[in-house]
């Protein structure tokens, strides 16, 4: 894959340290020759995300609190000066509070729930927006989503809503972008251990699930997520937009545990 992306650029939202499934796929983009810029949330993050993008070569690293539209719009203005215009996308952020990721969704609270949608939803379609406005050439975009979008996972709760609204902006967005070339796609990744996902209660018990029940009996690495990434970010995907791709060891294929699993 070696200079696949080479002439590309693209903005990495969402690496907050090298656990972080965007850094799994930055490195991945990197590797096929793209030259990257990308955003942290906060100085606390700048220490861990500056050195990570240095070692791919880039100094290329703005701020960005997506709560904050200012700064939302601060990062494409950035954008705009240093590169004019770019062609590749990853949105890999999504917050809730912790106390609502357990017990019922039933108990979620209306703060927590416009906080959830706004971070982990909306904010791709107002990136989206201002993306594709720089994305003159065509482009291509993806956002991380998890399968507790269509089917209850315990103590998901606000966040399955989230990711399901999420999945079904992708839709929208790719039919809104298509026309002038740009794709908007969506990884389901399987359950990864990074700060995101340690904030679900019983993460570990979930992980270990997985691990014992999807088809391939194993997790899946950011590795491998940024594989996928890299199959949807460049011309290898030309012609998929709107599509939720699962990378998570075939588990959502799965109805029940096979009786061997639930006799031991
Ligand atoms: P992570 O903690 O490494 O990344 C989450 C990122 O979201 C962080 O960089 C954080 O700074 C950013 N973020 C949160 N609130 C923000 C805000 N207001 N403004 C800007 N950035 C903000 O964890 P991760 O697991 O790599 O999460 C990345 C994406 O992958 C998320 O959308 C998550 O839901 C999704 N995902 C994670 C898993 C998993 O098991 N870890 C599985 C499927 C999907």
């Amino acid at each position: 894959v070696a200079g696949l992306l080479a002439g590309k650029r693209a903005l990495v939202m969402g690496v907050a340290n090298d656990h972080s499934i965007a850094w799994g796929i930055a490195k991945k983009l990197s590797g096929a020759g793209a030259d990257l810029a990308f955003t942290y949330q906060g100085d606390a993050l700048r220490k861990r995300v500056a050195p990570l993008a240095e070692s791919l070569g880039s100094d290329f690293v703005i701020p960005c609190d997506v709560e904050n539209l200012d700064s939302v719009d601060a990062v494409f203005a950035a954008l705009k000066e240093r590169w004019g215009t770019f062609d590749i996308l990853v949105h890999a952020i999504a917050y809730s509070d912790k106390a609502e990721l357990k017990g019922r969704y039933a108990d979620t609270t209306r703060a927590n729930f416009s906080r959830t949608m706004l971070i982990s939803c909306f904010s791709f379609t107002e990136i989206a927006k201002r993306a594709a406005e720089l994305m003159t050439e065509g482009g291509s975009m993806v956002t991380l989503t998890y399968g507790g979008s269509t089917r209850v996972m315990p103590n998901y709760n606000v966040m399955g809503v989230a990711k399901a609204a999420l999945e079904a902006s992708v839709r929208y967005l790719a039919a809104d972008y298509g026309p002038q070339g740009v794709r908007v796609n969506a990884i389901s990744a399987g359950p990864v251990r990074t700060l995101a996902g340690a904030g679900i209660a019983d993460a570990r018990l979930m992980f270990n699930y997985q691990k014992r029940h999807a088809p391939l009996r194993r997790t899946v690495t950011i590795d491998e997520v940024g594989g996928a990434a890299l199959y949807l970010l460049s011309d290898l995907g030309s012609g998929v937009t709107g599509e939720v791709h699962y990378v998570d060891s075939g588990y959502n294929i799965m109805s029940m545990p096979r009786p061997e699993a639930l006799k031991t």
